[in-house]
């Protein structure tokens, strides 16, 4: 114990974690300040139907240009707000803001939303994602939820609640990044999800044969499950070639588009309902 308080008292007065405290402490201050002057919003990256090649979604990724016009990576700053506690301001702001930008967007358009690990401990996320959609006007069917493998494995009994939650509203539920996190199959077998996302890192090397088996495998599993797969990180058309081959449902990558704001989602959908009439 005393060698507990020693380690303690030494910490205390740690210079370097002086800087971390004070670190952190200005990238709050920087966060919040960005939250409320609206430098961080929602950008668009279309996901597609393979079989149809119509437009079914839009996933929301938050974007931050800061004052000098430098991007921050989104990792970064949801970090930052998972750590500071704006995690739950951050998203409010977000999804308030997707969820006004989606509902003028047509009906078969749905919008696609990540969830972080830190939120999952909050026993209101449900009620403030039905808040959010209800003030906007937004249909309960057309929301998706993203939530990672990770996500599920700290509370797995308020996980379980929230997920029923949500469903019971009619909100969809995906798993994201599938393959990538602890336990993945598990998640499966305990959870009803209504998407499978595989993680891009499956899908990067379209040359490597192993890794073609495994994604086989997990299209194979979503189609006993009857869950619908989509594919991240579609760059190539040999990529997209090799999927559609083995019945993946839903494709998202850079092939299609990134995400762009949301003054050109809606030129995107005409576009690509156009080129649809044609083909
Ligand atoms: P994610 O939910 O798995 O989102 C997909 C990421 O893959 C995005 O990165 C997207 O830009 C990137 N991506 C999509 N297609 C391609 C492709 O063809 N090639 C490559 N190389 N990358 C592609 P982004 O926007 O940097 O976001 C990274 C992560 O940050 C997201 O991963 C998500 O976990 C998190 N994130 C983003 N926005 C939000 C948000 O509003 N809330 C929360 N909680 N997390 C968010
Ligand atoms: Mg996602
Ligand atoms: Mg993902
Ligand atoms: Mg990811």
């Amino acid at each position: 114990e005393a060698k507990a308080l020693g380690r303690n008292r030494t910490a205390v007065y740690d210079p370097a974690m002086q800087d971390k405290a004070a670190e952190r402490a200005h990238y709050e201050a920087r966060l919040r300040g960005a939250i409320r002057a609206g430098e961080i919003v929602p950008h668009y990256q279309p996901l597609i139907n393979l079989k149809t090649g119509d437009i079914c979604g839009f996933e929301a990724l938050a974007r931050w240009t800061d004052t000098s016009g430098r991007s921050v990576p989104p990792p970064v700053f949801i970090a930052i707000a998972e750590e500071t506690g704006l995690i739950t301001e951050l998203f409010e702001t977000l999804l308030s803001r997707a969820c006004h930008d989606a509902a003028s967007w047509p009906s078969e358009v749905t919008l696609s939303f990540n969830i972080s690990p830190v939120q999952m401990k909050d026993p209101l996320l449900a009620s403030r994602i039905l808040k959010i959609i209800h003030d906007a006007g937004l249909d309960a069917s057309r929301l998706e939820v993203e939530i990672t493998e990770n996500a599920l494995i700290e509370d797995p009994e308020l996980a379980s609640g929230l997920l029923k939650e949500l469903h019971a509203a009619g909100i969809q539920i995906a798993l994201d990044d599938f393959g990538t996190g602890y336990s993945s199959l598990s998640q499966l077998a305990r959870y009803r999800f209504d998407k499978i996302k595989i993680d891009k890192s499956f899908i990067a090397t379209h040359d490597d044969e192993r890794q073609d088996k495994i994604v086989l495998a997990m299209l194979s599993l979503g189609r006993s499950l009857n869950v619908a797969i989509t594919a991240e990180g579609i760059e190539q058309h040999q990529q997209l070639a090799y999927l559609l081959a083995h019945g993946c449902d839903i494709g998202q990558g850079y092939l299609f588009g990134k995400a762009m704001p949301a003054s050109q989602a809606s030129a995107y959908i005409a576009e690509r309902q156009a080129a649809g009439q044609t083909a």
